[in-house]
């Protein structure tokens, strides 16, 4: 019989203040900023998350206009509201509530992402995550390509003891597999739990392992976690217990660490400062295609 060892909790990030990205999106940033996070949040760079929030009907929908991205995958999960997309490659389309959006830059996109026009038009209650997901030099400057990934292909698993559901976006549980294609190993479920009993999830000491509170209260390997709370846990052990207080919603983000250098700056993640500078000579000639405001 072996015995699994508990994962100590590394860091628990609590969300900063809100900032807003253009005039659509009200989001209170995990990481990079603050404590110095990157081996253990590998392949992650970014975690933007945009609590509940009321928007009032307009007919000019909010959004963040015509912007590039090369090297890395953004990755939007809409839980309330839809995000309308579209992009250099012709690629475009609606996030409803329960979608993921999974957007490989690669070698350079531009893209705008906007409340979706209909959508706007009610308002309402708009809550939503968007992630940086680091690419392997390897594939930094693959052509671009745009996983939509419905709900209805995400799906939901019943985790044991009726704990709850897992909508696995990307990764494996149990055997179950994600909707989404990854460059590198990475998971990210999507933790709904009835707060009737606890779960434990079991991942190997190097596996990088973090948990973003969407709802409720809990223990994380006891330590208190709630509301925009970003749980990190340690890279020794292997057993995560969470353990509700109440009905709660939780994001996983794991993954392997692509142990490259990273070089980021704006809009680009790259290796070297030669490759972002390259980056924005791209950008500023042209390279990375057209798209209408
Ligand atoms: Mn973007």
């Amino acid at each position: 019989m072996t015995t699994t060892i508990d994962r100590p909790v590394h860091t628990v990030v609590h969300g900063q203040r809100f900032h807003w990205v253009g005039d659509g999106f009200r989001v209170t940033n995990l990481f990079p900023s603050g404590a110095d996070l990157g081996r253990r949040i590998s392949p992650f760079l970014l975690l933007d998350y945009h609590a509940t929030y009321d928007y009032e009907p307009t007919d000019r929908p909010r959004g963040v206009g015509v912007h590039p991205h090369r090297g890395f995958e953004t990755v939007t999960l809409a839980f309330e509201g839809s995000v309308e997309h579209h992009d250099s490659t012709g690629a475009g389309g609606v996030i409803h509530p329960g979608d993921v959006q999974w957007m490989t830059a690669a070698s350079g996109i531009l893209h705008k992402e906007h409340h979706e026009s209909e959508w706007a038009k009610h308002g309402g209650t708009f809550h939503m995550v968007q992630l940086w997901v680091n690419l392997p030099a390897a594939h930094k400057m693959d052509a671009p390509r745009y996983q939509s990934l419905t709900a209805e292909a995400i799906g939901a698993v019943d985790l044991p003891d009726g704990a709850g559901i897992v909508r696995i976006v990307a990764g494996d549980y149990r055997g179950n597999k994600g909707a989404a294609e990854t460059v590198t190993p990475v998971d990210l479920w999507d933790l709904q739990l009835t707060g009737a009993t606890p779960v434990d999830l079991a991942f190997a000491p190097e596996h990088n392992v973090s948990l973003l509170v969407l709802d409720g209260t809990m223990a994380v390997n006891g330590t208190r976690a709630s509301h925009s709370d970003l749980v990190v846990l340690d890279n020794t052990g292997e057993m995560v217990r969470i353990d509700p207080a109440t009905p709660s919603r939780l994001l996983l983000l794991g993954g392997e660490q692509i142990d490259e250098p990273v070089a980021a700056h704006g809009p680009f993640v790259m290796n070297t400062r030669d490759e972002i500078i390259e980056a924005f000579r791209d950008f500023e000639s042209g390279k990375f295609g057209y798209l209408a405001d």
